[in-house]
């Protein structure tokens, strides 16, 4: 009998800290929700909590943000982000950044069953801090978006999920599954006509820097993985040939001139364990070497103090503080 009440304790206690999961450390704060009637809210004292700190708030911020489909290793792929942040910036000891063989993956919440948790977009509760080469110091803030295309959003709710993202992020990291597809650059062109009304609406910029990732690629002999066969496919596909439609023109140019810089990288798959075990919890001697090895490229290339890049609007560096107020404007933009 013992025993058994001892085991509910366990999953009493378990329960506790999933509900108040500022007590068992770091972890993705929910800051912009999505309402049952497609109403968007933003949470004000949670955002101004973690950019209002004495040590950030005055920092030129940069912001790296990940949006695309529902399940297709968006968070999984940011709690690696995580490792190098923790390993670089933060308090994380010596070794490699990628972490040892057997221990399970931790961060934004990825997998779940096929459930999704929850809709709209997720700040990491650490605001990191680096200097960069040129002496400014800034703060680093990790943004995951959900509920892109899933069955339960609209439209509308994809493209203002996007679109805010876009906006507040000085990287937007356009995650897609196999292939950069026709309609992968329609809903682009849509999410970023959606946000540059709005910045219109507010006399601001378009956007800075567009990542395209390719997980799952699987032809490496067309295109060899990393940022050189991303950057052959990508022009590609953004290619305004003469033979090509008008309308396929226009939406190509579209996607370039909204965006200051654009980029393109192909990820090998994870392997099956990673794609279809129940049982994997993320530790890396259960993923392909191949795509171990691409981290160890792709992360760098957008995290070293080299890769980083402040956030501008109007030109203007965004402190954290800034970043607060641009979060409440850009919502209300949304709000009717
Ligand atoms: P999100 O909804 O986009 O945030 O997706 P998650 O990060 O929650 O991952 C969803 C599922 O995809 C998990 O079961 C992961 O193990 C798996 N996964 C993660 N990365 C990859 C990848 O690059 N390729 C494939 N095929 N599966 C992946
Ligand atoms: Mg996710």
């Amino acid at each position: 009998l013992s025993l058994r009440f001892q085991a509910n304790d366990i999953v009493i206690e378990d329960l506790t800290e999933k509900e108040s999961p500022s007590r068992s450390g770091p972890y993705g704060v929910q800051i912009v929700n999505t309402g049952p009637d497609h109403t968007f809210v933003l949470d004000e004292d949670a955002l101004a909590d973690l950019l209002l700190k004495d040590d950030v708030k005055d920092r030129a911020v940069v912001v790296i943000s990940v949006v695309g489909a529902f399940r297709k290793g968006k968070s999984f792929l940011l709690d690696f982000f995580l490792r190098y942040m923790q390993h670089k910036y933060g308090s994380g000891g010596g070794g490699d950044w990628l972490g040892s063989e057997d221990a399970p993956l931790r961060g934004f919440s990825w997998r779940g069953g096929s459930e999704r948790d929850t809709t709209g977009i997720l700040m990491w509760s650490e605001v990191f801090k680096t200097t960069l080469e040129n002496g400014e110091k800034v703060a680093i803030v990790l943004l995951d978006t959900q509920g892109a295309f899933d069955s339960e959003s609209t439209v509308r709710d994809n493209a203002t999920v996007f679109a805010l993202s876009t906006m507040l992020s000085s990287t937007q990291i356009y995650n897609l599954s196999q292939n950069i597809q026709e309609d992968d650059l329609q809903h682009l062109q849509l999410f970023t006509e959606y946000g540059r009304l709005a910045l219109e609406a507010s006399g601001t910029t378009p956007f800075q820097r567009l990542q395209f990732l390719v997980r799952d690629w699987s032809f490496p002999y067309e295109a060899p993985y990393g940022a050189e066969g991303g950057r052959e496919i990508l022009q590609r596909r953004l290619k305004t040939s003469d033979n090509k439609h008008r309308e396929l023109q226009s939406l190509r140019q579209h996607i370039t001139s909204c965006f200051s810089e654009i980029a393109c990288f192909l990820m090998p798959h994870p392997g099956l364990r990673v794609a279809t075990s129940p049982a994997f919890d993320g530790r890396l001697q259960d993923i392909e070497p191949e795509f171990k090895r691409s981290l160890q490229q792709l992360v760098p290339m957008l995290l070293s103090p080299q890769a980083l890049v402040p956030k501008l609007i109007n030109g203007q560096k965004v402190t954290c503080r800034d970043l607060l107020q641009y979060f409440k404007s850009y919502m209300n933009i949304y709000k009717g």
